[in-house]
């Protein structure tokens, strides 16, 4: 059996017991185990120094996590913005840019489709339930993350429909900001029927796929949730192979 490819994870800080903890959720590590690959934590609190781990990475998957700071898309924090890191960002905003640069494949969840759309250029609502005109759908669920909440309808032509086999699907829902202007590089390929773009990827290669839900918290009870895994640590392997 060939080696595991190795797949970064940006670790978030919590103070715990007056001391900053870096973690990532197990649900991230133990999807991305069964799929064949083998996880690593990146930490974030030094933003200068994360490039260096791409130099160690095959893939990179971008977590959920807080909210992104506004000034980082242009704005000023509005009174409804939750908790940000901006050394979280900093370090998240430079690992996107740079693994784009290399060819890096990357998988984005909840935070990370926003993160990756700031990075290349979009911005964010910084708070859905009172910046979208139209009414909103409940996208802050009170289910188990383990059971869909709201659907949404995906482009047929796109990755992401490949992947999970299907034009639609019941998703969870545990976001209060959500894509606003998505970068260039980026096309929507699911969105709620409130209009919320639910899922994004990159427009010229197979580099970026990113989905606002949480499926690492479905896959051990929905098929389907895996597949987004599957073909993830997929794509990083046929990447890494044209190195070796
Ligand atoms: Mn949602």
């Amino acid at each position: 059996m060939s080696k595991q490819v190795i797949i970064g994870i940006p670790a978030e800080s919590r103070l715990l017991d007056n001391a900053y903890r870096n973690s990532v959720n197990q649900a991230d590590v133990a999807a991305v185990v069964k799929a064949g690959g083998a996880p690593v934590l990146i930490p974030t609190r030094e933003p200068a120094l994360v490039t260096r781990y791409l130099d160690v990475i095959d893939g990179l998957l971008l977590p959920g996590g807080p909210d992104v700071a506004p000034r980082f898309y242009g704005e000023e924090p509005l009174p409804q913005l939750g908790m940000t890191d901006a050394l979280l960002d900093e370090s998240e905003l430079t690992l996107v840019r740079e693994a784009v640069k290399r060819g890096i494949p990357i998988f984005g969840i909840c935070r990370g489709i926003q993160v990756i759309n700031v990075a290349l250029g979009g911005d964010l609502y910084q708070d859905i339930a009172t910046q979208f005109e139209q009414p909103v759908l409940q996208h802050f669920q009170n289910a188990a993350m383990t059971q869909g909440t709201h659907h949404i309808a995906i482009d047929a032509q796109s990755r992401l429909a490949a992947i999970v086999q299907a034009d639609g699907l019941l998703v969870n829902s545990h976001h209060h900001q959500s894509l606003k202007t998505v970068a260039p590089q980026l096309k929507v390929t699911a969105t709620a029927s409130d209009d919320a773009i639910e899922a994004v990827e990159s427009v010229a290669d197979d580099l970026i796929v990113a989905v606002q839900w949480h499926p690492e918290t479905m896959f051990e009870v929905d098929a389907q949730m895996f597949t987004l895994f599957e073909d993830f640590v997929k794509r990083v392997e046929r990447k890494s192979v044209e190195y070796v």
